[in-house]
């Protein structure tokens, strides 16, 4: 695990914000980069993992005590069934791979688990944590970098959009690659995302050529760059992963004020300027609750905004004690229970098994399709015919 002591600004995880903008670099400083509660499960169930592949794979760090996955357990603070399925996923899916690797190859492959990587030429006590790297001599040389995503955003190995490799794989992959060349040949990458959380698993295969020429072209001019003070903002969808999302200026200039009417007296929009409005309001809500959620915080912590007050959002009774409630309301011949209430697909599936479910209630199971949205055209989801759908309906 990666010493908490040391804050990379420009970390592998952050590059493809930093890279896409170099203002925000300027938020990096781990003021604005607060640790959340998702984050620290993230954490979490990385440890857990990581303590799984090793056993699994008798892989020993002889840097740190050893610990049996019940101790690593008990020292988990937010331990859940939830954390166990991901890390016992993701630990299965590692020795897989590595199963894969070492079928195809003449040598034991090499496998790192949580590898503190040395990016001390990008910036001072610079690190990153690698997940886990395998290299084989498959096809004369194949490095495997696996990343565990605990988050509900997707994320790619290659970029649908843009078709670019994800820039803090490719960090892993470059660094992994300078410290280990001298020993191991690599000529190919293979950039694995395992995100089980939303069933998310993807990857992409570059060349040794197509990484050195990503630090040559993309990472080094951009840290020279940042280096140089040359803070150039560039708003985009990484904003919304900015850790200073809430504070940026530019963002919210971009997002509020270059509206196309911005400028004009109108007393009532017409559809051209409503259609101008349109791809920008997806920004302006994001912000607008960036912000809040921000300004929530700082009132959380003793900050009086001028005009506001911190109130509960709705008042809730809760029962305290069950036991005694039920006890009481049976020694007043009171039923305390409500009638049963039928369990959801989900856990009825889990009761019968798959099978079962879809031969006895499958027929009264029917999908229920979303209220329509409107979303702009690149996103993948299949355009509804609206003209169709009420001539059908
Ligand atoms: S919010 Fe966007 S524009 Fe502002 S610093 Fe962050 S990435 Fe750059």
């Amino acid at each position: 695990m990666p010493s908490p002591s040391k804050h990379s600004k420009l970390s592998p995880s952050k590059s493809n914000i930093w890279l896409n903008c170099s203002y925000s670099s300027l938020f990096m400083d781990g003021e604005t980069n607060e640790k959340s509660e998702v984050a620290e499960f993230g954490t979490q169930c990385h440890e857990l993992g990581a303590a799984l592949i090793s056993k699994a794979l008798h892989v020993t760090n002889y840097d740190e005590e050893f610990k049996t996955i019940e101790e690593v357990k008990e020292g988990l603070s937010m331990y859940s069934a939830e954390m166990q399925d991901i890390a016992d996923g993701y630990a299965d899916y590692a020795v897989n791979a590595y199963e894969f690797e070492k079928k195809r190859s003449k040598q034991e492959p090499l496998v790192v688990i949580e590898q503190e990587l040395d990016l001390s030429d990008i910036e001072e006590d610079g690190v990153g944590t690698l997940d886990l790297g395998i290299v084989s001599d498959r096809d004369g040389g194949t490095l495997t970098i696996i990343d565990l995503k605990t988050g509900r955003l997707p994320v790619y190995a290659k970029d649908p959009k843009t078709g670019k490799f994800n820039s803090q794989l490719g960090m892993y992959a470059l660094y992994f690659y300078k410290t280990f060349k001298d020993l191991y040949q690599i000529k190919n990458i293979r950039l694995v995302i395992y995100q089980p959380v939303i069933n998310n698993t993807n990857e992409c295969e570059i060349t040794l050529e197509e990484l050195l020429n990503f630090e040559e072209k993309c990472l080094k001019p951009m840290v020279q760059r940042i280096k140089n003070g040359f803070h150039n903002p560039r708003c985009g969808d990484h904003c919304k992963y900015c850790p200073g999302r809430m504070l940026c200026r530019y963002r919210m200039l971009n997002d509020l004020w270059t509206l196309p009417f911005a400028e004009k007296e109108v007393n009532k929009l017409s559809e051209e300027e409503i259609n101008a409005i349109l791809p920008h309001l997806d920004g302006i809500i994001s912000y607008a609750e960036d912000l809040k959620e921000y300004a929530l915080k700082k009132a959380l912590a003793g900050k009086k905004w001028d005009g506001f007050k911190l109130v509960y959002s709705k008042v809730t009774r809760k029962i305290i004690d069950e036991e005694q409630v039920i006890k009481i309301c049976k020694e007043e011949g009171i039923d305390p229970f409500v009638s049963q209430k039928l369990a959801g697909i989900t856990e009825l599936t889990k009761r019968l098994g798959k099978e079962k479910f879809k031969e006895l209630l499958g027929g009264y199971v029917a999908l229920q399709e979303g209220s329509l949205v409107l979303v702009k055209n690149d996103d993948s989801r299949e355009e509804v015919n609206i003209e169709e759908e009420k001539n059908n309906a």
